[in-house]
């Protein structure tokens, strides 16, 4: 049987990190490249695991647009939804994380290419042949992306596929916290499944708890799925039906980057082939523990992608516990 399609849409890019830790910016010596960008994170880490995924979204016609969709290619994703824009860059963020704790990040947003997709250049194919169609809010910020991640939506959601949404906050990219908040809601109801980490919750909710009662201020009756990642110490599962918790798995932590994204992808790998995992909490605890597993094998390397686990990795991971 032919595996479904995970079409993943919004923003890549390349985070440029400095040579030594625990400097500013401004004190870093050099910088090396580490490519990202959450929904092009999420699309490798399904293909890394054996699964069907496409990246939509639009890079600079530059040299590093060029090889981010060389990355993508490279590591199986089907490339045919990226566009190039002649006129704008693709976009870089330096990013570090200073000796007294604090991150400091500096975007190169100008704007950048994937800021510039438009409705009409969306390549509709690709999205009318997912299963799965995910996506983040980073795309929401500015028009005219955010139109054109409007309607891939729409156009998604009448193709039969399931909605998958991780808003992953980047509060430094919004204009302010109440318009990152209000933007991020305006596209609640309409997932089916939504995945946000605890600072997520806290952020979202205004409430600095993960208990249920909290997390269920945030469930529709539309939703088939709602998750909480709670870093180190697992997830937590909401459906119409049951809801729960599983522990992570104790790693070697270096770096904790992608995570998330390979949670996200590891998740949608298993349930595009099988929407049962969704009414069946047995299965729902299986497919869980595999997530937690790609999540904490991803932290156990420097950066995103190359962090991201295949099948395999995730398996020994799972049989060591
Ligand atoms: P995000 O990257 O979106 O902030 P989390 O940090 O919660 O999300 O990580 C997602 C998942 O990755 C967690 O639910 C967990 O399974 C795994 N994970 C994250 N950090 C660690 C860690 N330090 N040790 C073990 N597993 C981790």
């Amino acid at each position: 049987m032919a595996k479904g399609l995970i079409a993943s849409f919004g923003e890549m890019l390349i985070d440029f990190v400095p040579t030594v830790s625990g400097v500013s910016l401004a004190e870093a010596p050099g910088f090396i490249k580490a490519p990202g960008g959450a929904p092009a994170n999420v699309a490798i880490a399904v293909a890394r695991l054996g699964g069907r995924a496409a990246f939509v979204g639009k890079l600079g016609d530059d040299e590093f647009g060029r090889m981010l969709a060389g990355i993508l290619r490279d590591n199986g994703v089907d490339d045919g939804g990226v566009l190039f824009d002649t006129g704008a860059r693709t976009a870089l963020a330096f990013v570090t994380l200073r000796a007294d704790g604090e991150r400091e990040f500096m975007f190169y947003r100008n704007p950048s290419a994937d800021m510039l997709l438009t409705e009409a250049e969306l390549n509709l194919d690709v999205i009318k042949s997912a299963a799965v169609f995910h996506y983040g809010s980073i795309s929401l910020i500015t028009e005219p992306c955010r139109s054109a991640h409007l309607k891939a939506m729409v156009v998604a959601r009448q193709a039969g596929a399931l909605l998958s949404y991780d808003p992953n906050l980047r509060l430094p990219l919004w204009p302010s916290p109440e318009s990152a908040r209000e933007q991020i809601m305006s596209i609640w109801d309409r997932a089916d499944i939504i995945k946000v980490s605890d600072v997520e919750l806290e952020f979202l909710t205004g409430q600095e708890s993960v208990e249920d009662d909290v997390v269920l201020t945030l469930w529709r009756p539309e939703f088939k799925l709602l998750l909480v990642t709670l870093g180190e110490k697992g997830c937590k599962y909401y459906t119409k039906d049951f809801r729960g918790s599983l522990d992570g798995f104790a790693v070697n932590t270096v770096d904790t980057t992608g995570a998330g994204d390979a949670f996200v992808g590891a998740m949608l790998r298993k349930i595009v082939d099988d929407q049962t995992i969704l009414q069946e909490e047995e299965k729902l605890r299986e497919v869980l523990r595999f997530a937690n597993a790609c999540g904490a094998i991803t932290t156990t390397k420097k950066g995103a992608i190359p962090a991201l686990p295949n099948e395999a990795e995730a398996v020994e991971l799972l049989k060591r516990d």
